[in-house]
């Protein structure tokens, strides 16, 4: 293994953008991946506006549908942009505020055990071929580093709170993801 890929939970090829929005892991645990999509405005890429969020730092009007985000303490340990970029805000260590109500395999407050990558995009459009690219190597090196996370272990979002949440979405590509992760 390389060394010092990680540092206190920071993988440190990624570019670190510290939330405020964390808090302690209740039993320490990082046995669950979920997957997630992200845009701010809705379908609007390349804007600063996610790390804005992620930060507590988002100018609510600076766009109309931002007027529901006012308050809201929301973080993910990664983004992954649409250029393919890799953003880290909180340490993997800790625990991100990205799950919300949710439960798998009868379990809830998934935040409690899981990491959670946000990649821009919508439900409605694909995601870029780099994501993916990005997506496998950051997966692989948090498999490899929290052994608890198996390819049994990584879901949607939209798998630990049905109903309420949808993404990643139809146009996240699972099989192929999920094979990328075999061939490694
Ligand atoms: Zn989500």
């Amino acid at each position: 293994m390389a060394k010092n890929e990680w540092q206190q939970g920071w993988f440190l090829a990624a570019q670190r953008c510290e939330s405020p929005f964390f808090n302690t892991r209740p039993i320490g645990e990082v046995s669950l991946l979920v997957i997630h999509n992200i845009s701010l405005p809705a379908g609007c890429f390349g804007t600063p506006y996610i790390e804005d969020l992620f930060l507590g730092k988002l100018d609510c009007a600076a766009d109309p549908s931002f007027a529901d985000l006012k308050g809201l303490e929301v973080s993910a340990h990664f983004l992954i942009r649409r250029d393919g970029a890799v953003l880290q805000f909180v340490s993997c260590d800790q625990r991100a505020w990205h799950a919300g109500l949710s439960s798998f395999e009868g379990r809830s407050g998934c935040n409690d055990f899981s990491i959670g990558i946000e990649l821009e995009g919508t439900d409605e459009v694909d995601f870029e071929p780099v994501q993916y690219e990005r997506l496998t190597e950051l997966t692989s090196k948090l498999m490899r580093h929290y052994p608890g996370i198996s390819r049994d272990r990584i879901v949607g979002h939209s798998d630990i709170a049905p109903g309420r949440k949808t993404d990643p979405g139809p146009h996240f590509d699972w099989r192929s993801y999920l094979a990328s992760l075999a061939e490694l």
